[in-house]
């Protein structure tokens, strides 16, 4: 049994994974860190009222559950200090909170070096296996349509702009493809029409109640154009991810990025 400790439990996501540790035969959920309502109970939120667990706002619960491996979806502002406090109580920390840049994976990469690799830390910016495969897609096409723009789509309460899943697909993109985009003529009259520039790569994010998260990458070329769309209806798209990340850390020492690097594609 792999002990698992949820931070953020009592976020969308971090309920989320706290039912699927839950259901999972292979997993046994021993903490739940939120600031959010210490002391409550969190089987009965995620319908698990045999899980009896409270939710904690201390960071220590995590060795006094001894907690194998824990699992950050909290906020961009808290998950660098979370990811600092695992690798130094040599806890596998799988991230699925967004917004981390190269410097703070560097940062985490020599943390770990300078604790002895005692821990691995796993991150991706999307669990879910369509997604990936959106961005197989999308650089594979890049190399024949290397004009190309990204919309993604989110709801409201996302705290970051644009999405990491975009970030990676821009990069990719920009990797992949074998000549420059085609010039665009429009300047802007407001600024921000065109979105962001990310490697060349142009993204616009959208935030609407009642999305979950999505992406379109778009390509053209002369007379044609490519649509490759991804739709995430339900935070459940993300569980087999997760899930996967929690049982594989073990056997991934250091730093790991991407739920590709799991999955034999
Ligand atoms: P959410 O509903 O706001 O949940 C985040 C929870 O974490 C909140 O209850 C928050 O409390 C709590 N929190 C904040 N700081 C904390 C800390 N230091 N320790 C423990 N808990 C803390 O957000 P969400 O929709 O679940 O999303 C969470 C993150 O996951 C976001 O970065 C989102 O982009 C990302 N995400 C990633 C994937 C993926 O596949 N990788 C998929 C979906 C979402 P407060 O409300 O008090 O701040």
């Amino acid at each position: 049994m792999i002990r698992v400790g949820v931070l953020g439990a009592y976020g969308k996501m971090g309920r989320e994974v706290c039912r699927a540790v839950a259901e999972d035969r292979e997993l046994t959920l021993v903490a739940a860190i939120d600031p959010v309502r210490p002391g409550e109970g969190i089987g009965a939120l995620i319908g698990h009222p045999e899980v009896v667990l409270k939710v904690s706002e201390e960071m220590a619960t995590l060795s006094e559950a001894e907690v194998d491996v824990a699992v950050d979806f909290t906020h961009p502002d808290a998950v660098m200090d979370n990811a600092r406090w695992c690798v130094r109580h040599a806890i596998d920390l799988v991230i699925g909170t967004t917004g981390l840049t190269p410097a703070n994976l560097d940062e985490i990469r020599a943390l770990i070096d300078e604790e002895g690799n005692e821990s691995s830390v796993f991150v991706a910016p999307n669990f879910a296996i369509g997604a990936v495969l959106m961005v197989r897609f999308a650089a594979a096409a890049s190399r024949y349509l290397p004009s190309a723009e990204i919309v993604e789509l989110h709801h409201p309460g996302k705290a970051d702009a644009p999405s990491g899943t975009a970030l990676g697909t821009a990069e990719e993109i920009a990797r992949a493809r074998s000549e420059p985009a085609a010039p665009s003529a429009s300047r802007e009259s407001v600024p921000g029409a065109r979105g962001a520039d990310v490697a060349g790569v142009r993204i616009h994010s959208v935030r609407l109640p009642g999305l979950v998260a999505h992406q379109e990458v778009l390509l053209g070329g002369p007379g044609q154009s490519l649509t490759i769309r991804h739709d995430t209806y339900d935070r459940s798209a993300f569980m087999p991810g997760v899930l996967l990340a929690v049982k594989e850390i073990a056997r991934r020492p250091g730093l790991t990025c991407g739920l590709e690097e799991l999955l034999d594609l």
